[in-house]
């Protein structure tokens, strides 16, 4: 048997080490648009940038595991009836196929080449070298790649501004009043956070906005998300959704009994919440990866995580269990925890530098438990002994 896994980042690594872990014995090759050995996205935006890493390679020994690294190999487009993969350098055959092509950053119309995105360890290293002390930045989105690039610039002495075209910082990703919390973190880290600020250019020195306002930059970042990257799927036959995600099943199959999809590139229905999800974090590509490999090799396993993510930003630590929905009962425990209910189940939990609170609200999301919103809301009571 011959397994291709497309996308060497979190998702296809993973996948490639669990399939050894879990037995599998055949052919492995995991195919990479990057010619960098696999790496770590989370410490581009934070170690890496910041100079304290020089890289973020995952320790795994490829050769001892058996899995063929083929790099710096892009796939162009797919045949399912052949089984084929076409690339760049020939075609790819296969009996099972996974999809981890993770996403592309999105950049603004017209975006010059001067301009920074914040996605691959060559992006990392070159807005690293741009980030000189004095140096003028400007990061165009208040979100979380925004907020950490910020964060980093801040700390090599830029004079940093970042500009947001939303109300409040991390309006995509939380309700507005967390996210209007956050604004005294840039003021006390000394970034200027300019909101309702539309950039309608960026010029060699300069970033303009709707309103006529022209800020003046060294260094221009945009964080404005990230889309699948599926393009090359196009006509394949392979469903998407309308978001451009891989419309895997609960299975993580896409589509055929032979092809999978895992990590940034895909959503899946969740039973747990009762609508599709595309979860754009590395627990996401984890957690599926091990799914994927249990089921290519005959299992019948479920995914259906309570996502989880963290985020390092301006000296905190903010981390975000389960899926917010915007109907659940929002419960405040004290000032650093929030807490998303449905008919008293624990649906969600966001924490600002309180690990525990984290750790036992995703077990008792996981476990679906009901709290007892008072007790829930008291943070002298521990999280864990606020069931119902
Ligand atoms: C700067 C940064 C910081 C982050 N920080 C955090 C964090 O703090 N917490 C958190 O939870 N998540 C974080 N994330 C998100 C997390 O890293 C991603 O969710 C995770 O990397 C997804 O893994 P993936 O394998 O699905 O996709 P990717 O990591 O994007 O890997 C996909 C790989 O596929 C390759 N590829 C794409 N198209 C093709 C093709 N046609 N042929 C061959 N190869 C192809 C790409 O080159 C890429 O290497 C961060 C992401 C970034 C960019």
């Amino acid at each position: 048997m011959a397994v291709v896994i497309v996308g060497a980042g979190m998702a296809g690594v993973q996948t490639a080490v669990a399939l050894r872990e879990q037995g599998y014995a055949g052919t492995l090759t995991l195919l990479g648009a990057e010619a960098h050995p696999p790496y770590d996205r989370p410490p581009l935006s934070k170690d890496v940038l910041l100079g304290r890493a020089e890289h973020s390679r995952f320790e795994i020994d490829f050769d001892e595991l058996d899995i063929r690294l083929d790099l710096g190999r892009r796939a162009l487009s797919l045949d399912v009836e052949a089984r084929a993969v076409k690339t760049d350098d020939g075609d790819l055959g296969y009996d099972h196929l996974v999809l981890a092509t993770g996403a592309a950053p999105v950049a603004l119309p017209g975006q010059p080449d001067s301009a920074f995105l914040l996605r691959t360890q060559d992006d990392a290293l070159a807005l690293r070298a741009a980030l000189r002390p004095g140096a003028r930045v400007v990061v165009v989105g208040a979100g979380w790649i925004g907020a950490e690039a910020a964060t980093v610039a801040r700390q090599l002495g830029c004079e940093t501004t970042v500009v947001e075209a939303a109300a409040s910082p991390l309006a995509g990703a939380l309700p507005a009043e967390f996210g209007e919390r956050t604004r005294a973190w840039y003021a006390a880290a000394g970034v200027e956070l300019l909101t309702a600020s539309a950039v309608s250019g960026i010029t060699a020195r300069a970033v303009h906005l709707t309103d006529g306002r022209e800020i003046a930059a060294d260094v221009v970042v945009v964080g404005i998300g990230a889309r699948p990257d599926n393009a090359w799927l196009a006509g394949s036959g392979i469903p998407l959704d309308d978001r451009g995600a891989v419309r895997a099943d609960a299975r993580l199959r896409a589509g055929r009994p032979e092809v999978f999809a895992v990590g940034d590139c895909a959503s899946f229905p969740s039973a747990r919440y009762g609508r599709r999800l595309a979860v754009h974090h590395w627990d996401n590509a984890l957690q599926g990866a091990r799914v994927v490999a249990a089921n290519l090799l005959g299992g019948e396993v479920d995914y259906d995580p309570v996502p989880y993510f963290w985020s390092e930003q301006f000296g905190h630590m903010v981390q975000v269990a389960g899926s917010i929905d915007a109907g659940a009962q929002q419960v405040a425990r004290g000032e650093d925890t929030v807490l998303w209910l449905r008919e008293d189940r624990l649906q969600a939990v966001l924490t600002v530098d309180k690990p525990r609170d984290l750790a036992q609200g995703r077990k008792l999301i996981e476990a679906g438990a009901r709290l007892d919103p008072e007790k829930a809301a008291d943070p002298a009571t521990a999280l864990k002994a606020a069931t119902a």
